[in-house]
């Protein structure tokens, strides 16, 4: 097979690669090739250098303290919800509340605003592409209250079947729950247009935004999303800070999700009265350095352009789309007309564990399994694929280095 050309483009792929340290290194004697994306991203040095700050500079408890670095703490984490409100475009500050992740946004959700307005028989939907974590906090809920979970179908290719969605959506869904891009096949479903359909019924719905705030400039309010959640690490920032949105109105009318320091106004042994927005969703020490690394990758990403972000990888896309179709006994999974950022592929010689075994030795880094989307790979009767997912860092080179650890591959287990 011969190597494709690689794309022309004005980005400057060689500069936004400097500013990634890690990337600098060698695995098993080849340079590394991060294609492991949807996972975890890796971090530029403009957010190493911020968290090296806080800790070696600024570190202190946030809101409580009334000395210079409790102070600068407390600015610098607040400021840090500003970035988010801004890179979302959401109305107001009190609409963010910090998190460790999507996963614990989607908990937040479940537990604080939907627990509470659940009657038996009510329906929670949610399509057959999402992550376990917009799975399972709905299914314990549905254990917690005799409430039943609806899945929407989906196409061969891994698109939203929006027959399905008409016939489910009726007068007993109480929450549309679904994802904007899919980890495990990369396809962008049609939010804006489903939020839209869910408001004429009257229900709320949540956008489970992990994947999509790498790669696509969100706006919540034009998509008039009720909430959207979505993790730090994804988006250049560190682990265990993500971020929660909800309209102001809704998390007023919620209940806290933990109790402790920081969420109360005024405690007795008989009595609390709970903090004001955004606070009252945030009890406890909040991970300050990582909400203040976050709104540093934040910053970082918005310095480059998500524009420019997604032109540059919906090009490598095609040319990952074109590469990997020539592989032989290669198969594409996840078919959509509208995709960010995910390869995911099976081979008639190898299985995905395999694959990912050899490609390791060639220093290329990608993902096998389920990809917490297990119904996922039952509908498409697949045990797991294998799948590459694109960062702004990656480049054709990549594709390349990834293709010829596939001819590998093929070399290795042949024909079966
Ligand atoms: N939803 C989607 C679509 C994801 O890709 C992920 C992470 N793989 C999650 C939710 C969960 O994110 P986290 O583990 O950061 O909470």
């Amino acid at each position: 097979m011969t190597m494709l050309e690689p794309c022309q483009t004005s980005y400057d792929l060689a500069a936004r690669r400097a500013e990634f340290p890690i990337l600098h290194q060698q695995v098993h004697g080849r340079p590394l090739v991060y294609l492991d994306n949807a996972a975890t991203s890796q971090k530029p040095q403009a957010v190493i250098d911020c968290l090296q700050h806080y800790y070696s500079q600024d570190n202190a408890n946030v809101h409580r303290g009334v000395h210079c670095l409790s102070e600068r703490a407390t600015a610098a984490y607040e400021a840090a919800r500003d970035r988010v409100r801004a890179f979302i475009h959401a109305d107001r500050r009190e609409e963010i509340v910090f998190v460790r992740g999507t996963t614990e946004a989607i908990n937040l959700v479940a537990q604080s605003y939907l627990r509470p307005r659940l009657q038996p028989d009510d329906e929670i939907l949610i399509s057959t592409l999402e992550h376990h974590s917009n799975i399972v906090p709905w299914q314990i809920l549905c254990r917690q209250t005799g409430a039943r979970l609806r899945v929407i179908e989906i196409s061969d290719a891994g698109e939203i079947d929006q027959a399905s969605f008409q016939r489910l959506l009726g007068p007993r869904t109480k929450l549309l729950a679904v994802g904007h891009v899919s980890n495990a096949l990369g396809t962008i479903n049609p939010v804006a247009e489903m939020i839209e359909q869910a408001h004429t019924q009257g229900v709320p719905v949540l956008v489970d935004g992990a994947q999509a705030v790498p790669h696509l400039a969100v706006d919540v309010q034009q998509l008039d999303a009720d909430f959207y959640a979505f993790s730090g690490h994804k988006v250049y920032g560190p682990t265990g800070i993500g971020v929660l949105y909800a309209k102001q109105a809704l998390l007023e009318a919620m209940e806290p999700y933990q109790g402790g320091g920081d969420m109360i106004s005024k405690v007795t042994f008989e009595h609390t009265d709970y903090n004001q927005l955004p606070y009252r969703f945030e009890a406890g020490t909040p991970n300050i350095a990582g909400a203040i690394g976050l709104a540093a990758a934040l910053d970082y990403v918005d310095a480059i352009g998500l524009a420019a972000i997604a032109a540059h990888e919906q090009q490598l896309l095609e040319y990952g789309s074109d590469a990997l179709q020539r592989v032989p006994g290669l198969r594409l999974i996840g078919t959509a007309r509208q995709k960010a950022g995910i390869l995911s592929f099976v081979m008639e010689q190898a299985h995905p564990h395999d694959i990912s075994t050899v490609l390791d030795q060639f220093g290329v880094a990608i993902r096998a399994g389920h990809h917490c989307t297990m119904p996922l790979m039952q509908r498409l009767g697949l045990p797991a694929t294998a799948r590459a997912s694109l960062a702004l860092y990656n480049g054709p080179d990549d594709i390349d280095a990834l293709v010829a650890g596939l001819q590998q591959v093929c070399r290795l287990f042949g024909d079966r």
